[in-house]
This record gives C-alpha cells, sequence and structure tokens, in this order.
C-alpha cells in the first residue's frame, strides 16, 4: 500500500488552549512531512479554535463523536452538521470508550457514520476485541460483526477509516503484537474487498490503535499492512506524538 501514513490524536476528555498553543509551538519547528496525515481530535467546545489555529499547518481537525440525527431535542449532543461547521473533517465513531460508557452498539453506530458521511466528515470507525474474547479466539468473529454492520451498502465508494483497536490495548500500555496486527489488518482489508471489490479494499485506510508510543510505533508503522495510527495517551504530549511522527520511514 502506499498511501500516506495517517496519524490521528485522540485527546479524549483531556487538554485544551494550553495544549493546543503547545502544539502550535512545536509545528514552528518541525515540519511535518508531506507522506504524513495528521488530525487532532480535541474535545468538541476546542475544534473551532483548533481549526482556525492549524488551518494552514498540516494538521485537519477530528471530533470523537457525533449524534446521529441532524438536529432535534437531544440534550447535550451535537451533531455532525454543527462539528463540520466548526471546521472538524473526521470524526471517531464506535470508540470502545463510547461503546462502553454510553451503550454505543454497532447499529446506533452505523447510524452515526451514515450521519458522517452526510454532513462530509470522514468517519475514523473503531473495531476491536475484548481481552477474554482474544483469548477465547474470537476476535475475527467479533471484528466481522463489527465491520459488516457498518460497511453496508451505502458506504460504496466512500472515504472512511478503520481503526483496529483492541480494547486490552487501550490505555494499558500493552500494544498487540506486530504478527497480530498484520493477521488482522489483513483481515479486515479481506473483508472490504469482499464487501466492495477490490479497487475500494486497496485504497481504504486500516490504521492501529493501542498504547503506540514512540518506542513501540516503528515496527507497526512502518508495516505495509498499517496506514497509520489512532493515538490517546501519547498525543497529550506534543514531544511525544511528534517523535511518533519521526518513526515513519
Ligand atoms: C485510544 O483511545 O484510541 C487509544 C488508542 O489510546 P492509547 O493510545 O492511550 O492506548
Amino acid at each position: 500500500m502506499s498511501v500516506n501514513k495517517l496519524i490521528a490524536g485522540n485527546w479524549k476528555m483531556n487538554g485544551g488552549l494550553g495544549l493546543l498553543n503547545l502544539y502550535l509551538e512545536k509545528c514552528s519547528k518541525f515540519s511535518i512531512p508531506k507522506n504524513i496525515e495528521v488530525i487532532l481530535c480535541p474535545p468538541h467546545p476546542y475544534i473551532k479554535t483548533a481549526s482556525n489555529l492549524f488551518e494552514n499547518l498540516q494538521i485537519r481537525i477530528g471530533a470523537q463523536d457525533c449524534h446521529h440525527e441532524v438536529d432535534g431535542a437531544f440534550t447535550g449532543d451535537v451533531s455532525s452538521k454543527m462539528l463540520a461547521a466548526c471546521g472538524a473533517s473526521h470524526v471517531i465513531l464506535g470508540h470502545s470508550e463510547r461503546r462502553n460508557f454510553y451503550q454505543h452498539e454497532n447499529d446506533l453506530i452505523y447510524k452515526k457514520v451514515l450521519n458522517a458521511i452526510e454532513s462530509s466528515l470522514t468517519p475514523i470507525i473503531c473495531i476491536g476485541e475484548t481481552l477474554s474474547e482474544l483469548k477465547n479466539n474470537q476476535t475475527l468473529k467479533v471484528l466481522e460483526l463489527q465491520l459488516k454492520s457498518v460497511l453496508q451498502d451505502t458506504l460504496k465508494n466512500t472515504e472512511f477509516i478503520i481503526a483496529y483497536e483492541p480494547i486490552w490495548a487501550i490505555g494499558t500500555g500493552k500494544t498487540a503484537s506486530i504478527e497480530q496486527i498484520n493477521y488482522v489488518h489483513k483481515f479486515i482489508r479481506e473483508t472490504i474487498k469482499e464487501i466492495y471489490g477490490i479497487a475500494q479494499s486497496k485504497n481504504a485506510r486500516i490504521i492501529y490503535g493501542g498504547s503506540v508510543k514512540d518506542d513501540n510505533s516503528k515496527e507497526i508503522l512502518n508495516s505495509p499492512e498499517v496506514n497509520g495510527a489512532l493515538i490517546g495517551g501519547a498525543s497529550l504530549i506534543p514531544d511525544d506524538f511528534f517523535s511518533i511522527l519521526n518513526q515513519i520511514d
């Protein structure tokens, strides 16, 4: 695969203007190589400021979730249309924390994906298995269900990103082995091929997430099966985030 590597930082419910400014400072000293695409996903209140600050730099802004409706009586929620109006270009959907804490099931995630696409946001669709599913050899079965409930006809010829994030690796300091990552990414690409055909499967981006740090990212990010990474904890420290970018050959 010769597509550019994509590195997305998921700040979760952390960071703010101070962190945005630290990123800005870092950008003034480090130019992001042209073959790397960077997306920062701060909490919703900072999306507009972030998209203004990074407008002319090589960083795009993503959100961490959106509602599945365009508008309505949904106190506390934001729609993809609103996020796009604030300058977001991407949105993370189906993150395991949303699946676990907010009961986001596969069918709801599909509705959110559709809504995001209607607002011209590129969805970063997270899938992943729990530790007990891994131990019981259920990984591919779980991933297939998560994938197939989202990859329906409506997404044919549409841009989306799949983030393989084993739940047991998120925020734990444990990373999947490169063998596991390559094996799963191949499976995901095969599944996309089965659904949409070879052309779309070749262009689809499949990124890895789960405790990616500068000291473990070289092998992962330079694997031809891996199109990039979704980074949580390390994206809160710009030096660490940029040293992960530096690992890409
Ligand atoms: C994440 O939250 O998507 C993630 C991968 O977190 P971390 O890098 O901290 O494991």
